[in-house]
């Protein structure tokens, strides 16, 4: 038998108690289902940031077709709509790239 410190209280504890003697905080359940519940809400993040990103790259290519194909249109307002999207989708794929990037260098 050892003695730890409490991860909540900062006490001194017995490393084969369950349940900490000052804070009664459960020592081994407690820390893992926060540490999986953060991993989830990572994951869940993540996902819907490649669902973001996806429409991102439709935005992208759905503008880049109207910009292409102007000339059938022949019509300003479809070029500056064409234009708009290229870089509105552009900039949300990018944001959405620095996101993943940022939580994949976050601990976990
Ligand atoms: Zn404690």
């Amino acid at each position: 038998m050892a003695i730890i410190t409490c991860p909540f209280c900062r006490q001194q504890i017995s490393d084969k108690s369950k349940v900490c003697s000052h804070c009664d905080k459960d020592l081994n359940g407690d820390q893992q289902a926060a540490l999986s519940a953060q991993r989830q809400s990572k994951y869940g993040k993540i996902q819907s940031i490649n669902i973001q990103q996806m429409f991102a790259m439709l935005l992208f290519v759905g503008g880049f077709s109207l910009w292409y194909w102007q000339d059938k249109f022949d019509d300003q307002w479809y070029n500056q709509l064409g234009m708009a999207m290229i870089a509105s989708g552009f900039v949300w794929y990018f944001v959405n790239r620095i996101r993943i990037v940022m939580l994949n260098r976050s601990s976990l």
